[in-house]
C-alpha cells in the first residue's frame, strides 16, 4: 500500500518552473490550493503582478489529496443558519453557495480546464429512519430557500443507486458532481503561470510588516515588498498568521483507495457512479475513481495524526461494513489532508493584522475555495465583484483557543458514541 494520495499518480508532482523570490509584486499571495490559485487567475487577469509562494511543493496541501467531490450544501442546517444570523442572511449564504455550484462549469470552460468533471449526482445515505426523516426535512427547508430540489430514493430502488444494505432511504442530489482534485489544482496551477504568475515552492510566509506604502513579507527565502497580502492557508494556517489561526480548527480527513476491482463487482456496488455520503455524525464519503476501476473511500477515523496503516484499518473496517464484498481485496493508497473548520461551521472571507485572507471551508472546499479565491481577489482590487455574503458575518474565534485544537479527542469520541448509540437504539 501506497501512502501517498491516489491522485498523485502519474499526477505528482506538478512541475512548475523554479523560480527565486522577487523583490516586488503587486500581490503576494501565501498558499498555492484552489483559493491561492484562483485567486491569483483573477488578479493576474485584472494586469496585477502577482508572486504566490508556498512552504511545500505547489498544491501539496488539502487541493491535491481531497475526495473531488463538488456540492454546494454548507454544513449548519438551515434553522441554525438562521437563529446564528438572521433568515435574510441565512438565505443569502445558502444561494451564494448554490450559485458558486451553477457557474463552476463555467469557470472550467472559460478556463480551458479539464480536469474529469462529471455531473454524477450525489447520494446521502440514511442509515436509520430518524435520520433519514431528519434528512428529507433539511432538504426541505433548504429547498425552501434556495429553490434546488431533491430526489428521495427508497429502500426498495436503493440497489438501482448502491450496492449496500446499510441505508434504509437516501436523498439524491442529480446537481452534485466528481472531478479529479490534482488534476483540477495542477490546471489551474498551468492557467495562473500562463497568465503570469511567479510561483515560489519551498518559500514559507514567515511574517509581514506594513510600511508606508507597501507591506513588507519575509519569507525564508528572503523578503519581498507587496501592495497586498493574500492569506490562502486553510487547514495549514500556522503561527506566522496568529490572528486567522485562532479563528481556523485544522483537522485531519483521510482516504484511501482500494485496489483495481473486477468491473462487474464495480458495476454492483456503485451503478450510477455517484458520489455519496451518509448521515453519520462522524461523516464517510466516498465515490468510484474517475476511471470506474475502484472505490475512494474518505473519512475522519481520527481527528489527530494516526498512521497511514491505521487509517486503512478503520477506513477499512467501515468501507467493509458497507460493502462485505470488499473484505477479500486490499488497499492501494492510503493518506490524509487537513481541511480547516470554523466555529460557526461556515467559510469567511476577510482582512485581519493587515492581510486579505479567505478559507475555512469546513470540508467542502472545491466549489467554495474557487470561489472565495475570487471574490478576495475582487477585494483586493476594490470591484464590486468581491462583494459576498461570507466577507458581511463576523469571523468568530474562541477565548480558549490559540490554534491548537485541544478539543478534538472529546468532541470525535461524542460523535462515535452518539452514532452508535442511534445505530443499536433503532436496531
Ligand atoms: C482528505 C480530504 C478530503 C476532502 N474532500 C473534499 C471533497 O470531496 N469535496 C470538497 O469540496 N472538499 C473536500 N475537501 C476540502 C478541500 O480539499 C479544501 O477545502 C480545499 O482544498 C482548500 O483549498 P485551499 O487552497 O484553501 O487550501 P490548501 O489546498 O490546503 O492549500 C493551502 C496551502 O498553504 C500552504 N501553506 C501553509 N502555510 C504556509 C506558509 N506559512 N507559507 C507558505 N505556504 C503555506 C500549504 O503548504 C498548502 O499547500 C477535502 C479535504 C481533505 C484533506
Amino acid at each position: 500500500m501506497l501512502t501517498t494520495p491516489y491522485w498523485w499518480e502519474g499526477r505528482w508532482p506538478i512541475l512548475i518552473p523554479q523560480r527565486s523570490l522577487p523583490a516586488n509584486a503587486d500581490v503576494v499571495i501565501v498558499g498555492s490550493g484552489y483559493t491561492g490559485l484562483s485567486s491569483a487567475l483573477t488578479l493576474l487577469k485584472h494586469g496585477r503582478s502577482v508572486v504566490v509562494v508556498e512552504a511545500r511543493r505547489v498544491a501539496e496541501g488539502a487541493s491535491s489529496r481531497n475526495g473531488g467531490m463538488i456540492g454546494d450544501l454548507l454544513k449548519p442546517p438551515v434553522a441554525e443558519l438562521t437563529s446564528r444570523f438572521g433568515p435574510q442572511m441565512a438565505s443569502r449564504l445558502c444561494c451564494e453557495f448554490r450559485d458558486a455550484l451553477v457557474r463552476f462549469p463555467d469557470f472550467l470552460a472559460e478556463n480551458g480546464i479539464r480536469c474529469d468533471f462529471e455531473r454524477s449526482g450525489r447520494i446521502t445515505g440514511a442509515l436509520s429512519e430518524t435520520q433519514l426523516a431528519g434528512l428529507l426535512r433539511e432538504s426541505e427547508a433548504l429547498r425552501g430557500v434556495t429553490g434546488v430540489g431533491y430526489e428521495v430514493v427508497a429502500k426498495a430502488d436503493l440497489p438501482s443507486e448502491l450496492g449496500t444494505d446499510a441505508y434504509v432511504g437516501a436523498r439524491l442530489y442529480r446537481h452534485h458532481a466528481g472531478l479529479h482534485p490534482a488534476k483540477y489544482v495542477g490546471e489551474l496551477a498551468r492557467c495562473a503561470l500562463a497568465a503570469g504568475a511567479v510561483i515560489c515552492e519551498s518559500t514559507a510566509f514567515l511574517s509581514c510588516e506594513p510600511t508606508r506604502d507597501a507591506i513588507s513579507i519575509k519569507t525564508s527565502a528572503g523578503r519581498i515588498r507587496a501592495r497586498d497580502l493574500i492569506i490562502a492557508t486553510n487547514g495549514y494556517t500556522g503561527a506566522a498568521t496568529g490572528a486567522l489561526r485562532r479563528r481556523v480548527i485544522p483537522v485531519t480527513s483521510y482516504m484511501i483507495a482500494t485496489e483495481e476491482l473486477p468491473a462487474d463487482l464495480m458495476a454492483k456496488l456503485m451503478p450510477r457512479g455517484r458520489v455519496v455520503t451518509d448521515t453519520n455524525r462522524l461523516l464517510c464519503y466516498y465515490r468510484p475513481s474517475p476511471d470506474k476501476k475502484r472505490i475512494l473511500f474518505g473519512g475522519r477515523p481520527a481527528y489527530t495524526e494516526i498512521s497511514p496503516q491505521e487509517s486503512a484499518k478503520r477506513l477499512g473496517s467501515y468501507l467493509h461494513r458497507l460493502f462485505p464484498a470488499l473484505a477479500k481485496f486490499g488497499r492501494s493508497h492510503s493518506r490524509f489532508g487537513m481541511i480547516a473548520y470554523t466555529f460557526d461551521r461556515v467559510p469567511h472571507v476577510g482582512k485581519v493584522d493587515g492581510f486579505h485572507y479567505a478559507g475555512g471551508y469546513c470540508g467542502s472546499g472545491v466549489v467554495m475555495a474557487t470561489w472565495l479565491g475570487n471574490k478576495v481577489a475582487h477585494r483586493v482590487l476594490g470591484s464590486a465583484e468581491g462583494a459576498t455574503a461570507f466577507a458581511e458575518i463576523a469571523h468568530p474565534t474562541h477565548p480558549l483557543y490559540r490554534g491548537r485544537p485541544w478539543f478534538l479527542p472529546l468532541v470525535q469520541a461524542w460523535y462515535q458514541a452518539a452514532d452508535t448509540w442511534e445505530r443499536r437504539s433503532q436496531g
